[in-house]
């Protein structure tokens, strides 16, 4: 299956304009290097079987990780729209590949946004070429949704913090060289930057039996008085931090929304090959109406989730508000994706409940409802935004 096909070509053009041409050809050839390189590689990832550093090495030499950062610490500066639907093409090659790359960025995001001169300096332009992995540390295991009611604690002692607590399900754990740690300061929130090497961080055991994205690696990172220097590691200002996590989380809601978009269409591809290839009662099985119900409905509701997606990234990119915009588009493409996988599955019929590279994708899009914002949360959001634009 190709990638990058007309729907995108015509996007580009419907959103881009002029600057459509450089794009179009920045995500083709971006496209055929994820068809070459990542695509073939992707169910062994799923089965255990691969190593994700190699997947996600070929994304960091793309330069994905640079798209939309500004120049100057080794960033591109192409709209956030580019680089969203870039995902959309990581995640349509391999999705927990894609995951991995997007949290990493929304670490690379807040340093560039909330970071001092002097931390830019020291890490974005390894984040950006990915000489050094990032991992985003804020769930907790007695906290997830209600993130504010988190229990690690930043003790300030003289020029140091020290960080005591637990962080659950956090992806890239292991394998990441920092980790962006939130913790409760007492003046409000701070988000630290903690290297890897630190004595104080410790990565428990790796969570092999997750029902889907199983190429990326996922596990609690605890903090044990893990001593931090306040000027290196604290990022913007003490008590700030959860409103930092709350802006990253609206860009990063974007991104998840397009890997979703991503994955329902890989597994869409599989199924309409299988289904115009498949003979049963004297015809095709692309021939029959209901069939076709089903690819209309995917069709529609995958541009739809696309088109969302877009939207709040040009709004981003404008400068406007976007909170809701992005909780409607990771709502609607990440339910969308659910809706999707299944119907593939359907279609398959015994064949595609057996197949793991049928199964998979429904698996990875699963875990899209729930983590960067559960749907229920997301609607609430989005149903206070709606009430104060409307009061
Ligand atoms: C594989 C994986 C990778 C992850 N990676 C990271 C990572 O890199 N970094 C990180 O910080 N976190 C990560 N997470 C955590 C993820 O973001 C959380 O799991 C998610 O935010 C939900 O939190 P929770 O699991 O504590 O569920 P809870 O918040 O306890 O929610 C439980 C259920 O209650 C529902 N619910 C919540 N609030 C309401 C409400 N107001 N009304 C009705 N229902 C509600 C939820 O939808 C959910 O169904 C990851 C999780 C997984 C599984």
């Amino acid at each position: 299956m190709k990638l990058f096909g007309a729907e995108h070509e015509r996007t580009l053009l419907s959103f881009y304009g002029d600057g459509a041409a450089e794009f179009d050809s920045l995500l083709r050839s971006f496209s055929a290097v994820l068809e070459e390189k990542v695509v073939p590689l992707s169910l062994a990832l799923d089965q255990g079987k691969g190593t994700i550093g190699e997947t996600r090495r070929v994304l960091f030499e793309q330069g994905l990780c640079k798209l939309s950062h500004p120049g100057g610490y080794g960033g591109m500066g192409l709209p956030f729209g580019v680089y969203t639907l870039a995902m959309e093409l990581a995640g349509a090659a391999d999705a927990s590949t894609a995951m991995s790359l997007g949290i990493h960025n929304t670490v690379a995001d807040a340093v560039a946004q909330f970071g001092s001169g002097e931390q830019k300096r020291r890490l974005l332009p390894s984040l950006l070429s990915g000489e050094k992995l990032a991992a985003f540390a804020l769930t907790e295991p007695s906290s997830g949704s209600d993130a504010r009611s988190m229990r690690t604690k930043a003790t300030k002692d003289g020029k140091h913090f020290v960080l005591d607590g637990s962080k659950m399900f956090i992806t890239n754990a292991g394998e990441a060289d920092v980790y962006l740690v939130f913790a409760s300061t007492g003046e409000g929130h701070g988000a630290f930057i903690v290297e890897a090497s630190n004595p104080g961080l410790k990565v428990g055991a790796e969570m092999r039996e997750k029902l889907g994205m199983r190429g990326s690696h996922t596990a609690e990172v605890r903090l044990e008085k893990c001593r931090v220097d306040a000027e290196d590691s604290l990022l913007g200002s003490e008590g700030a931090a959860f409103e930092y996590a709350k802006k990253l989380l609206d860009s990063s809601r974007i991104v998840m929304g397009m890997i979703c978009v991503g994955i329902a269409r890989t597994a869409y591809g599989k199924a309409l090959t299988y289904a115009k290839g498949r003979e049963l009662f004297g015809k095709n099985l692309s021939d029959f109406q209901l069939t076709r119900e089903k690819v209309a409905n995917a069709a529609i509701e995958m541009d739809a989730s696309r088109l969302l997606c877009l939207h709040a990234s040009r709004l981003k990119e404008r400068g406007l508000p976007f909170t809701s915009e992005a909780a409607q588009a990771k709502v609607l493409a990440t339910e969308m994706a659910v809706r999707t996988c299944d119907a593939a599955i359907q279609l398959l019929g015994g064949y595609g409940y057996t197949s793991d590279d049928v199964h998979r994708h429904w698996r990875d899009a699963r875990l899209l409802t729930v983590g960067e914002g559960a749907s229920e949360v997301l609607r609430l959001v989005i149903a206070s935004e709606e009430l104060e634009r409307e009061g």
